[in-house]
């Protein structure tokens, strides 16, 4: 799209917000309740933003439901019942859907537009904002909702635009679902899309090809229909949990076991890593206060998970080959699945390991390895994962004071206050963003606190008469090192091949982008 593309005469707000994922609709929910005019534009042709694109078969979120919910209106969330432990994408996406009509949000929001251009104007001390339909907005404050894993990732491979069946990402999936009945399908990774997406797709397919490069660990999800008496409790107890969520590190009521994997026997541990398993999902990673410290309590972990693999895939060498070697357990993102490593017992499913011998071209019938093997797909599902973190904000590339463009801020790597500010982006605020909990915590619990976080200062300046806020360089810079210094006294150091460091992204800083490890303070 042209960025010097005609505009129409500036709209006026108080507050843009881009996108209307869970940060985008609360953030509109807030900004009214203070009484600003307020718009939020939102590229796809609903909302729901991560949930409204990613509509792959299984797709579903590992944290429950009850506590991936938002916790702002009790009587929203005494109302709302949830079908199952951990909530289907259809369900999310109807919940969304039901908070927007609920609280009359809807008409704040403009759907099917995207914003090309957001430029801080150091006259008007406003922001100017651009779309692709022609529109231009000016703004007080600019609420970047952009979402972390928004921006799917197809890698680049010779020959794709030759290949005569279908192909498709799982974070940009049809709205009308596809029919894989009878054909031979090929998903490339093995990431969290591909290990909830595997086992439906090979009940449907003639033949289903899993090219993996890594395996990763996948723990099962323990879905299970919502029991009433859980509900009741949670129902009971809600302003308890939010606040034990708010105050926890990860932002969810889920059990940490607090002692050290090294003080407790053998026994003791073995029966703690199989609670673990029997719970299900990410619990694995709260089975101990050091398992993401320590190697060797995070190796006792790891090789817990194998020999489960081992157990329930019947052919060896495909157990070993699922069997991840040299990473440490929840280094890359644990994954939670239903049924991913039986599915591997099928015989219509075939593991193909990449690693040895890589993808090298998608073919007009299918694609071929460098090494000659070639496999015939009727279908190619891209589960190759996201520009993460940074990519939507990227794609935008705002420009601060003196026309200074994010990405040349960001030349090696993010830098934020918070997660929340940038340095000379004045009145900018990332929802969210690098340098904040993000999708290490619940991703609900954090975007609420961020959205509050933003409408209490915009009250605070609306109050004070202020025009503008920002980091200042040196707290950016402090923020940013203390961050990094957590990262580093963590197992995920070592593990820097991941989304989480940018890794997946060719040309892209490896740097630490998430989190300020809040936990590690407690251990
Ligand atoms: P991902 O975790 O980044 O996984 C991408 C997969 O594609 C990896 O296995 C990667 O292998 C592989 N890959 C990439 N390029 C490749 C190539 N050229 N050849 C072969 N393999 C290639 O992506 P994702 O599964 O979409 O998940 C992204 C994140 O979204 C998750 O980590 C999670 O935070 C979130 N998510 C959450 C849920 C949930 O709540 N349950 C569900 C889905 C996604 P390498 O590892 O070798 O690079």
């Amino acid at each position: 799209m042209s960025q010097t593309m005609q505009t129409g005469p500036a709209q006026n707000f108080d507050a843009i917000v881009v996108g209307a994922g869970f940060a985008g609709v609360y953030s509109v929910y807030k900004f009214r309740e203070l009484g600003l005019s307020v718009k939020a534009l939102e590229a796809g042709d609903g909302v729901g933003g991560t949930w409204f694109h990613n509509r792959y078969p299984g797709a579903r979120c590992d944290i429950e439901s009850l506590d991936y919910s938002y916790s702002f209106s009790n009587e929203l969330q005494q109302e709302w019942h949830w079908t199952e432990r951990y909530a289907s994408q259809p369900e999310i996406l109807a919940y969304i859907n039901h908070v927007v009509d609920r609280f009359d949000l809807r008409r704040d929001i403009q759907l099917n537009t995207r914003v090309i251009k957001a430029e801080f104007n150091d006259q008007t001390q406003r922001w100017h904002i651009e779309t692709d339909a022609g529109e231009a907005y000016e703004a007080k404050y600019v609420v970047m909702a952009t979402g972390v894993l928004s921006v799917a990732q197809v890698p680049s491979m010779a020959g794709l635009e030759t290949f005569k069946g279908q192909w498709f990402h799982t974070g940009d999936w049809p709205k009308d679902g596809i029919d894989v009945r009878g054909k031979r399908v090929g998903v490339i990774g093995t990431g969290s899309s591909a290990t909830q997406m595997v086992p439906i797709l090979a009940e449907q397919a003639q033949h289903l090809y899993v090219f993996q490069r890594t395996p990763n660990y996948t723990m099962p999800a323990q879905n299970h229909p919502m029991k009433p008496d859980i509900e009741r409790d949670w129902k009971a107890h809600y302003p308890e949990r939010r606040k034990f969520a708010r105050a926890s590190g990860f932002g969810h009521n889920q059990v940490t076991n607090h002692k050290s994997g090294k003080e407790v026997s053998d026994a003791e541990r073995r029966t703690e890593l199989e609670n673990r398993w029997d719970l299900g999902g990410l619990y694995m990673m709260r089975a101990f206060k050091d398992i993401l410290t320590d190697p060797q309590v995070n190796e006792e972990a790891a090789e817990f998970v194998r020999n489960k693999i081992r157990a329930i895939v019947k052919d060896p060498e495909t157990a070993e080959a699922l069997c991840p070697k040299d990473l440490y357990i929840g280094t890359k993102r644990l994954c939670s699945g239903t049924y991913y490593y039986e599915t591997y017992n099928r015989n219509n499913v075939s593991l193909v390991n990449v690693k040895q011998s890589a993808i090298k071209q998608i073919t007009e019938t299918g694609l071929e390895l460098e090494n000659g093997d070639a496999y015939e797909l009727d279908v190619i599902i891209f589960a190759t994962g996201f520009d993460a973190m940074t990519g939507a904000l990227n794609r935008i590339n705002p420009k601060g004071r003196g026309g200074v463009p994010l990405r040349q801020a960001w030349a090696h790597g993010p830098q934020t206050y918070l997660g929340l500010t940038v340095h000379g982006f004045p009145n900018m605020f990332i929802i969210a963003g690098p340098g904040s909990p993000s999708v290490f915590s619940n991703m609900v619990t954090s975007i609420e606190q961020h959205v509050e976080w933003v409408a209490d200062c915009a009250a605070y300046m609306q109050q004070n008469g202020l025009a503008t806020i920002e980091a200042s360089e040196a707290a950016q810079t402090a923020w940013t090192q203390h961050v990094n210094e957590m990262a580093n006294k963590t197992l995920y150091a070592y593990s820097k091949n991941t989304w989480f460091y940018g890794a997946n992204t060719p040309g892209k800083p490896v740097v630490w982008a998430c989190r300020k490890f809040s936990w590690l303070t407690a251990c």
